[in-house]
């Protein structure tokens, strides 16, 4: 799955998992639950995006990811 890389803004590859998201553009590489506190924490527009997310991941383990471009 591609999502926005939060680095360089350019496609990252997200693990069909959800285990990890890793960038061929940068040398972006995180599992999904530091993508999610890294992008939440370091651009305001995304935290808005993923503040409900971030707000319920006890319990879920993708949510409603397909969302997402
Ligand atoms: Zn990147």
């Amino acid at each position: 799955m591609k999502i926005k890389c939060p680095k360089c803004k350019k496609n990252a590859e997200l693990g069909m998992d959800f285990s990890f998201v890793k960038c061929d553009s940068c040398d972006f590489d995180m599992s999904y639950g530091e993508y999610v506190k890294f992008v939440a924490h370091n651009e305001t527009k995304y935290s808005d995006i993923l503040g409900d997310y971030v707000g319920s991941t006890e319990g879920q383990s993708s949510g409603s990811l397909d969302e997402w471009d």
